[in-house]
């Protein structure tokens, strides 16, 4: 973070620390050798594919489980050592949270917040808070069972915030939600965001797009990166072929095209992509180079006398960073 030469420098703090997390469930490795940090404020994206290790990592943050080896401190608590005070910072949604569908909301929030042994007056308003919170209140005399899904799982939220914890921790939390309810959990997470220090986990490269500050890509049980996602696409900047759409000046094959821009000084590779009809018959290369040679190609082809309907970088979207970032991965 590059801070203005009159303020000091004010790096967030570290919230949560995870070293060299190793998880064995017999004889599968689930997590081999996980690291990262969490910092306070941050709305931090848990993001990889199913079976990578996003649950197990979870779950061991939260305490619910040991770890075979490596260490997770929160707020300076480890959790092996400390769980009784790393959840009380924690508020944990699991991915499926065990809700009583016939009691009445409030009467489960109540319900859930008895477990903690509060005063009766204590307990009321830290369910008034959690149901406001979430955006609950007009439904605190419904059954959980009338809820939609969306809301049933804002009940859970509500229950992770119960006890006004620091952290939350939210396993796949839009994950079996329709369109409409994503969106509206994904905007109270970014509201809840502004008030707490927040790990979500998700497949969903989009939703990590607009809900993360940060991510940390896990894929069989190993980081493979961690940043923003501008750093992310900076990394694999050199991965962005150019794709110009020619029409070519008679008298030019597409090998004559490919041939030329071949010699173009830093072009690594040229391919004929496809032809396409609209707006008027062309043809689209792509051209593979270290750098942006956008300039160089559309010099060139005014140079021919090809008509240029198209030239731009090919954006790297999350599916091709993921891809690119896990490619060495795979079996
Ligand atoms: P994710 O949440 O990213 O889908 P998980 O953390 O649930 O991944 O699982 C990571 C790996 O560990 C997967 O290969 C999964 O099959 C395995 N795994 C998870 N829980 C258990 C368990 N209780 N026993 C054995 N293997 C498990």
């Amino acid at each position: 973070m590059t801070e203005s030469s009159s303020l000091q420098s004010t790096a967030p703090a570290t919230v949560i620390a995870v070293r060299d997390l190793v998880k064995q469930y017999d004889t599968k490795t689930a997590l081999d050798g996980v690291s990262f940090d969490v910092h306070a404020g941050e709305i931090m994206g848990l993001l990889g594919p199913n079976g990578a290790g996003k649950s197990t990592t979870m779950k061991i943050l939260t305490t619910y489980l040991t770890a075979t080896s490596g260490s997770v401190t929160v707020d300076g608590h480890d959790a092996q050592v400390d769980a009784i005070k790393v959840r009380e910072i924690l508020g944990y949604l699991p991915e499926s949270t065990p809700l009583y569908a016939d009691m009445v909301v409030w009467d489960y929030l109540r319900y859930v917040g008895a477990m903690r042994n509060y005063p009766k007056a204590e307990l009321d308003k830290r369910v008034a808070e959690a149901i406001r919170m979430v955006g609950l209140h007009e439904y605190v005399g419904f059954q959980i069972s009338q809820l939609s899904k969306g809301y049933r799982q804002r009940v859970g939220l509500a229950q992770a915030l119960l006890h006004n914890p620091k952290v939350l921790i939210l396993d796949e939390p839009t994950s079996g939600l329709d369109p409409n309810q994503i969106i509206e959990i994904r905007n109270l997470i970014r509201e809840l965001g502004k008030s707490h220090t927040i790990i979500l986990s998700s497949h969903n490269l989009a939703e990590v797009r607009q809900v993360c500050d940060r991510v940390v890509i896990i894929h069989r049980g190993k980081v493979v990166a961690d940043g923003t996602l501008d750093e992310l696409e900076g990394r694999l900047a050199s991965n962005h072929p150019i794709v110009v759409g020619l029409q070519l000046s008679s008298g030019t094959s597409k090998a004559d095209a490919v041939a030329q821009l071949q010699g173009l000084p830093g072009v690594d590779k040229v391919l004929v992509s496809h032809d396409t009809q609209v707006p008027v018959p062309h043809t689209i290369f792509e051209i593979e180079a270290q750098d942006d040679l956008r300039a160089q190609v559309a010099a060139w082809a005014a140079k021919q006398g090809h008509t240029v309907l198209e030239l731009r970088r090919k954006s790297m979207d999350l599916e091709g960073i993921f891809q690119a970032l896990t490619q060495d991965n795979q079996a």
